[in-house]
């Protein structure tokens, strides 16, 4: 075990911010403490506390030039059973294998510490940098996520404001930290369809109307369906049924109704009207009488190699040795609430291999090495 004062500037603050037990929406002062070491380094600060979720937005800099945003959220998921854990989950220990270990520790405590520490040092290293650097700090990213960074990019946009370029701090990589990178996100749509028969005896089925036999064969075209290709960047679009319903419980009755949950996972080779026009088609042409409620929870973004994916993958070779790869897969993530205001977005972070589960983990050195590679990566963009 490592006593507190050989930690690293990153690592004694990743600790700082472990001790406090964020478990969204509560931020329990992890932004305080940001903003309170980012205003010591001259940043302008803007808490925006939005209904019951605290946010924060932070600059330096100048109105003209580039601006290159950190992004990410101090709130945390629940431990689960703390007894589960080798060590208290908001104790913020490095064991013998030079592993830190609490909640948040990967996802994404280590990574809001790199960025600070980056940022300090970029910004004291070139005061007169071009363009700014900006955080914007959410404590609602792992709850339903309505007044976090979704509410900050909608005031953002009001006001005019530019985001060239976002990196979040969000666990990307998968062995060694910056092997993988996330360039962009799968779309996320969801459908609740309903089917209306008329119910009746299943020995008079010449009076009722069977909407199980009805729905079976639109069901198994849309299953069987080919939505796109997808492309370089992503994988075909996919549909998966969730839950299908009917049946009153009765074996001697033709149900009255049936409902199916379905979801895709869109590539950005496909539209949401696109998606939904071609699901209408296809039950309209079987005949049925239908209702679907949608709900769409993020539309594909995808950053092409450009400016931002260059400095970040040859920053990850400079300070690793390593090629980064590019990848789409994964669940959703603010980074698709970002990238609306027209910003490449690309997510980098340390290894995800303990996310949400107990005994999170994270190589303590691999923070370290994050902030190197946020700090090359900032020097790439704004020296
Ligand atoms: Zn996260």
């Amino acid at each position: 075990m490592t006593a507190p004062a050989d930690l690293s500037p990153t690592l004694q603050l990743a600790c700082d911010l472990i001790r406090r037990p964020s478990v969204t929406p509560v931020d329990a002062d992890c932004q305080k403490l940001m903003m309170q070491r980012l205003g010591n380094a001259g940043f302008t600060l803007e808490p925006m506390r939005i209904e019951d979720v605290d946010n924060f937005w932070a600059s330096h800099g100048k109105h003209d030039g580039p601006v290159l945003c950190f992004a990410g959220h101090t709130d945390v998921v629940p431990t689960g059973p703390v007894q589960a854990w080798q060590l208290d989950p908001f104790d913020a220990v490095i064991d013998e294998h030079g592993m830190l270990c609490g909640r948040g520790a990967a996802d994404m405590k280590g990574s809001l510490a790199a960025m600070v520490v980056a940022a300090e040092r970029f910004v004291a290293d070139y005061p007169d940098h071009k363009g700014s650097v900006t955080f914007l700090i959410t404590s609602d990213e792992e709850g339903p996520a309505h007044h976090g960074t979704k509410a900050v990019v909608e005031r953002l946009k009001a006001r005019q404001e530019r985001l060239d370029w976002c990196i979040v701090g969000e666990p990307s990589s998968t062995t060694l930290v910056g092997d993988v990178v996330k360039n962009g996100r799968r779309g996320s749509l969801g459908a609740k369809l309903t089917v209306r028969g008329k119910q009746g005896h299943v020995a008079y089925p010449h009076l009722a109307k069977n909407p199980i036999h009805l729905a079976a064969p639109a069901l198994a075209e849309l299953a069987a369906e080919h939505w796109d290709h997808g492309n370089d960047f992503f994988p075909p679009t996919s549909f998966q049924i969730s839950n299908l319903n009917a049946g009153t419980g009765a074996t001697n009755v033709i149900p009255g109704e049936l409902e199916a949950v379905f979801n895709f996972r869109f590539s950005t080779e496909s539209t949401v009207e696109g998606l939904q026009q071609r699901v209408a088609d296809i039950l309209d042409k079987h005949q049925l009488d239908w209702h679907i409620d949608w709900a769409l929870s993020g539309l594909p973004f995808l950053t092409e190699p450009g400016a931002l994916l260059d400095a970040v993958s040859s920053s990850i070779r400079d300070v690793t040795g390593r090629e980064t790869h590019a990848s789409t897969s994964g669940g959703t993530s603010d980074g698709r609430f970002i990238a609306t205001m027209g910003t490449q977005v690309v997510e980098l972070g340390p290894v995800n291999a303990t996310i949400h589960q107990v005994n999170e983990r994270v190589l303590a050195a691999d923070l370290d090495v994050l902030t190197e590679i946020y700090y090359k990566t900032l020097i790439k963009l704004l020296a």
